[in-house]
């Protein structure tokens, strides 16, 4: 039994491995319940009591020293698979891969938002062509015929026509989706139009051929300009930070009177004046006015019975305020770089 022992013991001291399959093989002779080591533990109720101590420790020796040449072999073959360019061991401590689910885009998060918060107070989402007659993008909104607006340098037409026919463009805001809500429902009318729109300019940090608008509008019976203030300072106050001021300022529309310009107080310098808000503390992020009765009635509906308001607002304009994103031209660079800091916002 000894000499069983010690031959054993002499053949695990020789042993070589050099592949996975050896490992095994000795896995499976020394280590296993089927081994020669299992099996000597149980011939050792065959030796007579006097001895069986001193040789059930030889045969625990034995035992320790298998599984510390199994264990010296196991490393071995890891390493050389890992030298060998095969898949690294597996190590279940490691973090996990990043999951990247991908993230929406700024502009959709702003726009998500804005209607959310017109929804919640009673506006419905209106939409309309992109590609609209002169009459809806300028004529029905009180633009005169020589409009500065209506020049080749601020607008992209697609067939310039002959006399007495209507030129096609593309809109230059998304008032034409006004419009055709006015010609085709008749009022109460309380709705938003969200909506790409685009301009005739060379693209730079400040400026785009494309961007996005929303405008809305309320025509009913009574509707005044406290609705207006009382709507716009809603809005300001859930989409903006606490705190934030707000103040309107006279201007003028073609399309309406009188009219409004929305000026928050600045949200990267709270008011304090830095570079974005060029000094003054203030922001301007939307027009507004009293819809001109003139376009109401170029709608069919009657000016004498209701009146309402309007107010548009550009996308990109709220999330450069939202988020200081001071150059256009991330927005359509799809630079992941970029795209990623919105991730679970
Ligand atoms: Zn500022």
């Amino acid at each position: 039994m000894l000499d069983k022992v010690r031959d054993l013991q002499q053949q695990i001291e020789q042993y070589t491995i050099t592949s996975p399959e050896q490992l095994e093989q000795f896995r499976m002779r020394f280590i296993s319940r089927k081994g020669v080591i299992t099996e000597l533990f149980e011939q050792l109720k065959l030796v007579p009591p006097t001895d069986r101590r001193a040789v059930g420790q030889e045969l625990n020796a034995l035992k320790n020293a298998a599984q510390t040449r199994f264990e010296q072999f196991s490393q071995l073959v890891d390493e050389q698979q890992t030298v060998a360019g095969n898949a690294p061991p597996l190590d279940l401590t490691l973090p996990t891969l990043p999951n990247l689910t991908g993230t929406q885009h700024p502009l959709s998060l702003v726009r998500q938002r804005i209607i959310q918060i017109f929804e919640r107070i009673g506006f419905n989402v209106a939409d309309g062509p992109e590609i609209e007659s002169d009459w809806y993008n300028f004529g029905a909104l009180n633009f005169p015929d020589n409009h500065p607006a209506r020049d080749m340098q601020d607008t992209f037409f697609i067939e310039k026509a002959a006399d007495g026919g209507t030129d096609m463009l593309l809109r230059t805001h998304t008032s034409n989706v006004q419009i055709r809500l006015m010609e085709r429902q008749s009022p109460p009318i309380r709705s938003i139009m969200p909506g790409r729109v685009y301009r005739n300019e060379t693209i730079s940090a400040r400026a785009h051929c494309l961007f996005h608008q929303v405008e809305g509008i309320y025509i009913d019976r009574n509707v005044g300009f406290k609705d207006l203030k009382d709507t716009l300072y809603h809005f300001v106050k859930e989409l903006f930070e606490p705190g934030t001021q707000i103040r309107f300022r006279p201007s003028y529309f073609p399309f309406t009177e009188p009219s409004a310009e929305i000026d928050i107080s600045c949200q990267i310098c709270g008011g304090k004046g830095c570079n974005i808000c060029k000094y003054s503390g203030w922001v301007e992020i939307a027009g507004s006015g009293m819809v001109d009765p003139q376009v109401i009635a170029n709608c069919g509906i009657d000016p004498e019975e209701y009146t309402g308001f309007a107010f548009g607002m550009g996308i990109e304009r709220i999330t450069q305020l939202k988020y200081v994103v001071n150059d256009l031209r991330l927005y359509t660079e799809n630079d992941v770089r970029f795209l990623r800091q919105f991730e679970g916002l």
